[in-house]
């Protein structure tokens, strides 16, 4: 009862009956479903937040655990630095947890959440809904980056109902079926750190830990343990947000309450991903200060991480003084910037060419002869783009494809090639010398650069005016865009060249696109 409240979803309205908008094939095969099978009217009402229990088909019965029991949590958080106090699932709401054992798999156990099914206790005057508008970009935007390879909560399904919800207009509410492996969140434990409930603290660290850390269980309990698994938590975040900047994903609400305790990409409300490369950019129209712009998100990880070490310090205190168990915490913090460093180095790395992303992996990035001249290029090459507002994601996709500088005509095809993305020619071309020089000078040959390349310059992003078109068609019960948004993106390294279009840098329309936390 310290953590959660028992409760049941909220069904729509009487006048508003359910229907299916989308849903994820390979979420759905990954808990032992088939699209099908949710898309029956009882399957729908039940991921609707229809509380009547959906009866799975008689032989998957034995995949399913005993649902436990629907269930909302209590968290806490930072809201733009500043301390918020009791937050909680305030729309989101546990179903209960599947556990499978696949042939063919390990087992594995996801949580399924259903966001926007009604109030809970911790709603604090919201109405628990969620837009259509928004739903449509939670779920579109989770696949997408699973597709990218990027850790994220999955989508399974997006039901819509037509029944007014209040916004900064009327809009129309939508539930998404939301899994991972927990959603435990920093924010948990600010909760119980915040009211001095060591007790609970504990009991959720060491849940956690033994449910998904499992392999820190053979260290010693107390602060060896917590040590460790600190450890592992700041370096999966420094892999995740160095993940998001390479393919230009911004969050646009880093609130210590949306990071995930698994390192996973958590509540996607106004996100955006460049179009155009800028330091600054702000997806957020309601972050005025621009706390949470692309170029702040690493920054903002280590801020969020520190109010999560602090949280836990009571943890590393009960075996050892106060004062040692706050220096040997900040020294654990601290190596956060380095990891992220590294981690982003062997990112832009392999998006530059300079490395196939498998051998990045394993250098020993600090006795690179040639890394303090890549990095100073990459700095140049991206501050160059900033002034040429090249679109980031062409940008790189291009540079993927350029011909092998001694084929016949090399290099007047890569200035042509590129010259959409630089200001002016002369600069292309100096350029161009240096980048095959440091190609080159890399030791690998220029077809397997390009093969890695291809694999992590994505050519199809989820663009705010992707999902805007997808969005409006929705308005009008159509949905074939966003099923069409889903199948490209599930695959964005891949050429697709019947989908070419949704490559193209945004239309003239979307630079007046606002995209804010109202969700
Ligand atoms: P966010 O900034 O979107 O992560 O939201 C912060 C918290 O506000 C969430 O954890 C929810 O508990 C709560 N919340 C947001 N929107 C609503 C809503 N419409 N109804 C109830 N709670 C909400
Ligand atoms: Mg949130
Ligand atoms: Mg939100």
């Amino acid at each position: 009862s310290d953590f959660a409240t028992p409760l049941l979803p909220t069904p729509f309205p009487a006048t508003a009956a359910p229907y299916w908008v989308a849903g994820s094939e390979a979420v759905a095969t990954r808990l032992g479903w088939t699209l099908e099978q949710l898309q029956t009217p009882a399957a729908i009402a039940y991921l609707s937040g229809n509380p009547t229990p959906w009866d799975p088909p008689h032989e998957q019965r034995d995949n399913l655990a005993a649902c436990d029991w629907p269930r909302a949590t209590v968290y806490s958080g930072h809201q733009f630095g500043v301390w918020a106090g009791q937050l909680g699932d305030g729309r989101a709401l546990c179903l209960g947890e599947r556990r499978l054992q696949l042939p063919g798999h390990p087992p594995h156990s996801y949580e399924i959440q259903l966001k926007g099914a009604g109030k809970t206790p911790y709603s604090r005057g919201g109405d628990g809904r969620a837009v259509l508008r928004s739903s449509i970009r939670e779920f579109l935007c989770a696949e997408a980056m699973a597709g990218l390879g990027i850790p994220t909560v999955r989508a399974l399904s997006l039901i819509g109902g037509d029944f007014p919800v209040f916004r900064e207009t009327t809009e129309t509410a939508a539930v998404v079926a939301r899994v991972a492996p927990s959603f435990i969140r920093f924010g948990h434990f600010e909760h119980y750190a915040a009211r001095h409930q060591h007790r609970e603290l504990e009991q959720l660290a060491d849940f956690v830990i033994s449910r998904h850390f499992p392999h820190l269980m053979s260290l010693d309990p107390g602060y060896p343990r917590y040590q460790a698994w600190l450890e592992q938590i700041i370096d999966d975040a420094a892999q995740l947000v160095a993940q998001w900047q390479s393919v230009g994903f911004c969050h646009g609400v880093l609130n210590t309450d949306n990071m995930s305790i698994l390192g996973l990409t958590l509540d996607y409300g106004p996100f955006g991903f460049l179009d155009q490369f800028a330091w600054g950019h702000i997806c957020n129209h309601s972050d005025t200060q621009g706390r949470y712009a692309y170029a702040a998100q690493p920054d903002i990880f280590y801020w969020n991480l520190y109010a999560l070490g602090q949280a836990l310090l009571p943890l590393f205190s009960t075996q050892q003084p106060q004062h040692a168990a706050q220096t040997q915490v900040q020294s654990i913090l601290d190596t956060f910037p380095v990891r992220y460093r590294q981690a982003m180095q062997q990112r832009w790395w392999a998006k530059f060419g300079f490395l196939s992303a498998t051998q990045a992996l394993a250098t020993a990035v600090k006795t690179d002869p040639q890394a303090t001249e890549r990095d100073r290029f990459i700095q140049r090459t991206l501050n160059d783009m900033e002034s040429a507002s090249s679109d980031f994601t062409l940008f790189f996709r291009t540079l993927s494809r350029l011909p092998a500088p001694h084929a016949p005509l090399a290099l007047e095809q890569c200035v042509t090639l590129l010259a959409p993305y630089w200001a002016n020619l002369t600069q292309l071309r100096a350029w161009l010398a240096d980048y095959q020089h440091l190609r080159q000078a890399s030791g690998q040959d220029w077809a397997t650069q390009q093969t890695a390349m291809l694999r992590c310059n994505p050519k199809y992003i989820l663009r705010n005016h992707l999902a805007e078109l997808a969005i409006q068609a929705a308005h009008n019960r159509d949905f074939s865009e966003i099923a069409r948004l889903l199948s490209v993106l599930r695959h964005p390294y891949d050429e697709q060249p019947e989908y070419a279009a949704y490559a193209s840098a945004p239309p003239a329309w979307a630079q007046t696109l606002a995209v804010s936390c109202s969700s």
